[in-house]
């Protein structure tokens, strides 16, 4: 049996910024996402965040109703009881930060799309969001009607009228829609529920080759720090099968770049498995599914700032291939979402540029060849994926990079 204390899945929480998705992910966890600087100093979320939460229920009142965030029945005071964990991923609601939602993507099993009460429905990022949860192949998805403190109940009901008309012929049609406020911590008891429901734990391979895709990587140490306790880097995100252990000997591609007859190559980057932490437990085997901190030999200048974002860890050897050109078969959408004038999307255009998301990369190209349905992308910086996987494509749309469809990696 899966420990319940150790997550298994991802829950995405995405929506339009200020409709209080890291108010909610706080709530339900206990930690606020935002931590940058800049992030305090804005009051928006910029990188992607993430937290892990346990649900608990009462053993003794017997109720239904589950509990995040205390090991005591706020009820009846009873110990409470461990009934899983998930990993929380707080993306960015920001126009300009869809590039780091898209990324955040990659990992979700499942989100919560936020949508606040006391604005209209939709608001431009609500819709771009839900079209990107669509592309990248995200269904289990759980709406949560935030901030219900703040408009009196017709309201609310209009509210939901309208996100229900939106949703409609989405992927979230038949989403459940959870009124909540997430500051006031109202109706928190059925949103678990719901996550529960909606986005089940996964059962995943464990005895295959592990490969996981990095969503942030860190230097841990404090400025000044003395350089017999410096730690090594350390590397954030999902394994989406198989396992790590520690002493494992693991690779990450592409790697780092360097200067070869004024030309830019990548190779992988190799080393050691130090430590590994998943919910602050620290674990000698990180399990696939919810987030894993991997702590290794390398360098803390290697991974500082979220510098390895995109790439891929897994054993020497065993890794998927590197790409500095994609081809992929494409789909486009009719309309460019998410900006006020809602534009047709033209079909690709030799030479023009995309931004293309694969797996937890960004990376922008130069289209080199585009036949009917197939396109082919010289990239800017090479990306490690399977053949398969699935692209979302960018476009400069007055200036900003708009969603405009998916593609599938052919070769
Ligand atoms: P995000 O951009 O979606 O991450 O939104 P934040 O979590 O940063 O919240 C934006 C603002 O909305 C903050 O001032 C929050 O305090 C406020 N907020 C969030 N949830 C609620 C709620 O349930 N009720 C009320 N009244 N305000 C909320
Ligand atoms: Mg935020």
């Amino acid at each position: 049996m899966h420990d319940p204390t150790i997550p298994n899945v991802n829950i995405g929480v995405v929506g339009h910024v200020d409709h209080g998705k890291t108010t909610l992910v706080s709530q339900l966890t206990g930690s606020w996402t935002d931590r940058h600087s800049e992030e305090l100093k804005r009051g928006i979320s910029i990188r992607l965040g993430y937290a892990d939460a346990t649900f608990y229920k009462c053993p003794k009142c017997g109720g239904e109703e589950l509990w995040t965030n205390t090991e005591t029945c706020p009820t009846c005071g009873e110990k409470l009881e461990a009934v899983r964990s998930v990993s929380f991923v707080d993306a960015p609601g920001h126009e300009t930060l869809m590039a780091t939602m898209l990324s955040g993507s990659a990992i979700m099993d499942g989100a919560m799309l936020v949508i606040a009460a006391n604005e209209p429905c939709p608001q431009p990022q609500t819709k771009e969001h839900l079209m990107a949860l669509e592309l990248t192949g995200i269904k289990n998805i759980v709406i949560v009607q935030n901030k219900i403190d703040v408009v009196p109940q017709k309201k609310a009901l209009e509210n939901y009228k309208q996100i229900k008309a939106f949703v409609k012929g989405t992927v979230a049609e038949n989403a459940p829609i959870i009124p909540v406020s997430a500051q006031k911590r109202i109706n928190f008891g059925m949103l678990l529920d719901a996550l529960n429901t909606t986005i089940p734990d996964v059962e995943r391979e464990t005895d295959v080759m592990p490969i996981m895709l990095i969503a942030r990587s860190f230097d841990v140490n404090r400025p000044g720090s003395s350089w017999r306790d410096i730690k090594g880097g350390v590397i954030g995100g999902s394994l989406i099968r198989g396992e790590f252990h520690e002493g494992d000997e693991i690779e990450i591609r592409p790697g780092r770049q360097y200067m070869s007859e004024n030309k830019a190559k990548w190779e992988p980057i190799t080393t050691k498995i130090t430590s590994m932490n998943k919910a602050s437990h620290k674990v000698p085997t990180a399990t696939p599914g919810g987030l894993s901190a991997i702590g290794t030999k390398l360098d803390p200048a290697i991974t500082k700032s979220d510098t390895l974002v995109g790439q891929v860890a897994g054993m020497a050897g065993s890794l998927p291939p590197v790409w500095d050109k994609l081809k992929f078969d494409v789909t486009l959408m009719e309309r460019v979402v998410g900006s006020s004038a809602e534009l047709n999307i033209d079909p690709l255009r030799l030479k023009e540029p995309l931004m293309l998301s694969v797996g937890t990369a960004v990376t922008v190209g130069i289209v080199l060849a585009v036949k009917k349905n197939q396109a082919e992308v010289m990239l800017k910086r090479p990306v490690c994926a399977e053949v398969g996987s699935r692209i979302a494509i960018s476009r400069q749309v007055g200036g900003r990079w708009r969603l405009i469809g998916m593609g599938l990696l052919t070769e």
